[in-house]
C-alpha cells in the first residue's frame, strides 16, 4: 500500500459526541506513525477508523487514492494489536496466532510455516503448545503480535500495545518492536499516551488533544532535546 490519507474526516458516535474533528493526515508507505495524546484525545477511535471498527461520520478515509470508508474491516489489508491482547482463552499459543490464516482458508502446510516463522522471530516458538492463561504479559503479547505478522498485512495497527506491561519489560519490547518495523518493512500506526515510547518509535508523530490534530512533525520538530 502506498498510504493511506485523511480528508477533513470527522468522527461523531451515536450519542452526538464528536471525538475526532476535520482531520487531514497522510500516513507514508512504510513509515512509523505514532498517534501521541492523553486519555480520550481521539486516537483509537481515528486509529479504529483505520481498522474500519469504527465509520467515518464525514470526510474521506483513502487507501491509494481508493475510498474506504464503508469497507469492512475483513477486506482492509491491516491487522490491530490491541493493549488487552484478545487471545483466545481455549486455543493453543498456535492456533491463537494461526487463526486467521485458518479463517482464510490458507492452506495448513503454509498456516504451520508462517506461524513457526513469526514464532521464531518473537522467540516463542517453546510456547505454540501452551494455553494463553499459561503465559506471562510479555509472552502473550508477543503472542498478539505474531497472529498479526502472519498475515502480512500492509498495516500494522497498534493501540497502547505496551500499556499493560510493567517498566522494565515495556522498555524492552519497544526496542522489539522497532526491530519488527524494520524487518517487516510495513506501515506501523502506533498509539499511546506515553511520550517517551513515543519518542523512541516514531519517524513521526501525531500530537492529538480533544479530537484535533495539534501538531504533527518528527521527534525532533516536537521536542527540543537537551
Ligand atoms: P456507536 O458505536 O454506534 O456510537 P454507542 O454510542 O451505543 O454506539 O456505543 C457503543 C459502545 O461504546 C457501547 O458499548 C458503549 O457502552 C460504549 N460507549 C458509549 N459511550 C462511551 C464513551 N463516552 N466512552 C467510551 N465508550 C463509550
Ligand atoms: P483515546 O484513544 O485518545 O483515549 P478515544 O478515541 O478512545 O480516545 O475516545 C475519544 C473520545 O470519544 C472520548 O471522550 C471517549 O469517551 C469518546 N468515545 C469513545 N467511544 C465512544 C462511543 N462508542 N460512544 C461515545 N463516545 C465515545
Amino acid at each position: 500500500m502506498a498510504g493511506i490519507r485523511f480528508e477533513s474526516v470527522g468522527k461523531k458516535y451515536s450519542n452526538g459526541f464528536h471525538a475526532v474533528k476535520d482531520l487531514n493526515l497522510d500516513i507514508r508507505d512504510k513509515e512509523f506513525l505514532v498517534l501521541l495524546g492523553p486519555s480520550g484525545c481521539g486516537k483509537s477511535t481515528t486509529l479504529n477508523m483505520i481498522a474500519g471498527l469504527e465509520e467515518v461520520s464525514d470526510g474521506r478515509l483513502l487507501f491509494d487514492d481508493q475510498m474506504v470508508n464503508y469497507m469492512p474491516p475483513h477486506r482492509r489489508d491491516v491487522a490491530m494489536v490491541f493493549q488487552s491482547y484478545a487471545l483466545y482463552p481455549h486455543k493453543t499459543v498456535f492456533d491463537n496466532i494461526a487463526f486467521g490464516l485458518q479463517m482464510r482458508k490458507v492452506p495448513r502446510e503454509e498456516t504451520a510455516r508462517r506461524v513457526q516463522d513469526a514464532a521464531d522471530k518473537l522467540e516463542i516458538s517453546h510456547l505454540l503448545d501452551r494455553r494463553p492463561s499459561q503465559l506471562s504479559g510479555g509472552q502473550r503479547q508477543r503472542v498478539a503480535l505474531g497472529r498479526a505478522m502472519v498475515r502480512n498485512p500492509a498495516v500494522f495497527l497498534m493501540d497502547e500495545p505496551l500499556s499493560n506491561l510493567d517498566a522494565a519489560l515495556r522498555i524492552s519490547m519497544r526496542a522489539e518492536i522497532k526491530d519488527l518495523h524494520h524487518a517487516m518493512q510495513t506501515t506501523f500506526v502506533y498509539v499511546t499516551h506515553d511520550q517517551a515510547e513515543a519518542l523512541t518509535l516514531a519517524d513521526r508523530i501525531v500530537v492529538m488533544k480533544d479530537g484535533v490534530v495539534q501538531q504533527i512533525g518528527t521527534p525532533d520538530d516536537i521536542y527540543e532535546r537537551p
